[in-house]
């Protein structure tokens, strides 16, 4: 495959956006290589600026969950431009999606809608802690929430030890208030509640993790978080920015039948436009502005256009009593394609999935938390993206994400992604 004009594009945006990019990973830092340069999708497919076709398993990191362009998104985007694209001023359509999307959540009376996940997960943090009266929050090695500060800390040296911050920017002062945790380790957070008894506002949460490959929670897991957080009265923050609206109606809390105290979306809840919610009980959502002391704002928040391709993805999503069931079928087969080829070609591997988000690993060992994740080989995952990419399939850039399964994808578009992988694997 040629990328004469992406290798271009590349270069002059590098000149006037910082590494090109206005989201890191999409550098291809990880991978090597030139990012490619989209210049239309549809269905299952995208179509860069050399005339390529790909076979797309991000789907813009989610959203895409019924295919790129996908027709009753557009035509609402469409017709809503028309009326005019922002107002500054309270609209029906956000009445209409957040009833749509309190109707389909279990457990949450009210929801705000803001713009991206990251401020959703930072705002449900702020309201947490404003809440509770209380400062700390645990979050999890390898959990992604968004950039805001709080969340770009990573492991201390000890259990307890107050974490350090990943990104100069941050203050000692803010992360000395994240505690961190490894994922599917109850004993680990339990020792964080002992040396911080009535300290720890929120526990936060990917109730399936999503940004360190796909990580199931491990039996049980989640319903201890529950009973800690109930036990502590701390609030347990399900960020579903990745999980909603993908694994099923209701998300991970339907899934796993777990009530959270606060839910975060983002990414398929604006159907491709830029649109976080964070959502709760009354109680809990009433300590916001206008009506509580929580502060939380948006200019753009809410905007018609945002609102209308969100309401109608939801509406698509809620009216189709097969969707989830479609998708974790589809994902099935391909993580049976994928296990067969692998294992034919005596390829070290674990394979992770959960419905319709799925993870290929380069080491034999189960990945069940940050560390283990880090055990797959990075060599190995590039031969195997390049390889792929070289064939027309396009996974994420990094050993470190999930792929996400759109229905639009065919059995034979599984096919022949199969056949890829089989051709592949036999080189790496
Ligand atoms: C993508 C993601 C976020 C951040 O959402 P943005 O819209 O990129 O700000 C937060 N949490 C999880 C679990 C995510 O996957």
């Amino acid at each position: 495959m040629l990328y004469k004009r992406s290798s271009q594009l590349f270069a002059d945006a590098e000149k006037v956006i910082p590494g090109g990019v206005n989201s890191p990973v999409r550098a291809f830092k990880g991978v090597g290589g030139t990012p490619i340069f989209v210049k239309s999708a549809k269905g299952a497919y995208l179509y860069d600026e050399d005339a390529n076709q790909l076979i797309d398993y991000i789907n813009s990191w989610g959203p895409m969950i019924l295919g790129h362009a996908f027709q009753p998104v557009i035509d609402a985007i469409t017709e809503r431009a028309k009326l005019g694209t922002s107002f500054g001023m309270p609209t029906e359509l956000e009445t209409k999606i957040a009833e749509l999307t309190v109707s389909m959540v279990p457990n949450i009376d009210k929801i705000r809608f803001v713009n991206s996940g990251t401020e959703a997960c930072m705002s449900a943090i702020r309201l947490a802690r404003g809440f509770t009266g209380r400062d700390k929050i645990i979050k999890f090695a390898g959990c992604y929430h968004g950039h805001s500060d709080s969340f770009l800390i990573q492991a201390g040296s000890g259990l307890s030890t107050f974490g350090t911050p990943n990104s100069p920017g941050v203050t000692q002062g803010t992360a000395k208030d994240t505690l961190l945790a490894n994922y599917n380790d109850i004993e680990n957070v339990k020792a964080l509640f002992e040396a911080n008894k009535n300290e720890i506002a929120a526990i936060i949460i990917e109730p399936v993790a999503g940004n360190m490959g796909c990580i199931p929670p491990v039996k049980g897991f989640l319903e201890d978080l529950r009973q800690v957080c109930s036990d502590n009265n701390t609030l347990l923050i399900f960020d579903e920015v990745m999980t909603g609206f993908r694994l099923a109606k209701g998300g991970a809390q339907e899934l796993y039948n777990i009530q959270a105290d606060i839910v975060c979306f983002g990414k398929v809840i604006g159907g491709g436009l830029p649109v976080g919610a964070f959502a709760a009980k009354n109680e809990i959502m009433n300590y916001l502005a206008p009506i509580g002391p929580v502060y939380q704002a948006g200019t753009l928040s809410g905007n018609p256009l945002a609102m209308a391709a969100g309401l109608a993805m939801l509406e698509a999503l809620n009216q189709d009593t097969e969707i989830f069931k479609r998708l974790d079928e589809k994902t099935a087969y391909l993580e049976n394609g994928i296990r067969k080829v692998l294992s034919n070609n005596n390829v070290e591997f674990t394979v992770n999935r959960v419905g319709s988000m799925i993870s290929v690993h380069f080491d034999k060992g189960a990945v069940v938390d940050f560390k283990t994740a880090k055990n797959g080989d990075n060599e190995t995952f590039k031969k195997f993206f390049h390889g792929l990419l070289n064939q027309g399939v396009y996974i994420a850039p990094s050993a470190y994400e999930t792929w996400f399964i759109t229905d639009a994808l065919t059995y034979q578009d599984l096919d022949y992604t199969i056949d890829a992988i089989d051709k592949v694997s036999k080189e790496l």
